[in-house]
């Protein structure tokens, strides 16, 4: 990364050198326009400018949203489901809260009571006059966004945040804030445990506002629902957010393509082989497709939804387990459809050489970073 000074920083806030170095000076620091500021220092500045200060990481990551959209998909755009990760401290409750999700829906009186693990549940919801369909991916939500923020993807479009009402904020509490924020997803806030005794909503909402999601009846913008994910309390209104702020986001995609996506798990069955469990977003995917998935090649022989229902198609924000890749693709690997299958063998082939390549030069880069330690 190249070191910012106090004149680029003026330049990229579109202010005077001298605007810069006065307000560092009223700050207690002496410095001149080839100064080398950090990070921290930039954003104070940027922000006694009052600018908005996105860091590259958290810029780079936002544009990789639109990566799935092509141009070419801008005129044939429908509505597509929300997919949304459930994310928070470790017993908070993001278990117990997905179950009672998916049990509502089984107690609806739905088809089949038996599901099959593909790391995420469709769930359909009464909304208007009809049924909004929500995806909930199942992976813990904070491995996920690890994993994407390490890749660069994005999957999820909205983040619930579950924070214990008799714990409060906590360390994967903030982590779960930031790698949210990084991705630029709207976080929702299940305060949960309310039936507890030691349950304290107001502490929750107090500890959430210092860390700038501050709830709406506290003149803030952040959606915070009290529920119990244990009695089901609650748990309606929670999903009626969920419902409202997919509105928002006016989430679409393009049906009409090939499919785009991401590989949201992966493993090796004795009997079945490769095993794939893929988000589509956009394009549909077809039982027949050819796909290369990271450096992998794959042929899908047959798709299974989290009903263990054999599917022929998959649209837009749906999840499938895939039968048919050459070998086990990586969780969070980007998977894209081919229309000619040698064309996608010849991608995959590429890409692992490309892999090869760029393990063998971080290889000899370390080797020529540790040789200069040395020298
Ligand atoms: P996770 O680690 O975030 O997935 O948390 P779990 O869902 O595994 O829940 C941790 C513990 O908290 C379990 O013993 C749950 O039964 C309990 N729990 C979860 N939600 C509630 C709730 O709303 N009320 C009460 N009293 N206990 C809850
Ligand atoms: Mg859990």
């Amino acid at each position: 990364t190249s070191e910012l000074t106090v004149q680029a920083l003026a330049a990229e806030l579109v202010v005077p050198e001298t605007e810069v170095i006065k307000i560092l000076f009223m700050k207690g620091i002496a410095a001149n326009i080839n100064q080398v500021l950090d990070i921290e220092t930039a954003t104070m500045v940027a922000e006694e400018l009052d600018c908005e200060v996105e860091t590259q990481e958290e810029e780079s990551e936002a544009r990789k949203v639109s990566e799935m959209l092509d141009v070419e998909d801008l005129e044939k755009l429908q509505a597509r489901p929300p997919v949304v990760t459930i994310m928070g401290h470790v017993d908070h409750g993001k278990t117990t809260l997905l179950d009672a999700i998916r049990e509502t829906k089984v107690a609806q009186g739905e088809a089949g009571g038996i599901t099959q693990h593909i790391g995420a549940y469709h769930v359909d919801l009464p909304h208007e006059d009809g049924i909004q369909q929500v995806v909930f991916l199942d992976t813990p939500g904070h491995e996920a966004f690890t994993a994407m923020r390490a890749r660069g993807t994005r999957v999820t479009d909205i983040a619930i945040l579950v924070v214990a009402a008799d714990d409060g904020v906590r360390p994967q509490t903030l982590e779960a804030i930031s790698h949210a924020r990084a991705a630029e997803v709207p976080i929702i806030v299940a305060i949960n445990k309310i039936d507890k005794e030691g349950a304290q909503l107001d502490r929750v909402r107090q500890e959430l506002s210092e860390h700038n999601l501050v709830p709406e009846d506290w003149g803030g913008e952040t959606v915070m629902v009290p529920v119990s994910a244990l009695k089901g309390e609650n748990l309606d209104t929670l999903l009626e957010m969920v419902l409202l702020v997919a509105e928002v986001e006016d989430l679409q995609a393009n049906p009409d393509r090939p499919a785009k996506g991401t590989v949201i798990e992966a493993h090796l069955d004795k009997a079945k082989g490769p095993v794939a469990s893929l988000l589509v977003q956009n394009g549909t995917l077809r039982v027949g497709d050819v796909l290369v998935a990271g450096s992998v090649f794959g042929k899908v022989r047959a798709m299974v939804d989290d009903r263990g229902a054999r599917v022929e198609t998959a649209s837009p924000s749906f999840a499938v387990e895939v039968l048919g890749m050459s070998e086990v693709p990586a969780a969070g690997e980007e998977f894209e459809v081919f229309v000619d299958e040698k064309e996608a063998r010849s991608q995959a082939g590429q890409r692992t050489d490309q892999q090869r390549h760029t393990r063998l030069q971080q290889a000899m880069a370390s080797r020529r970073v540790s040789l200069n330690a040395l020298s």
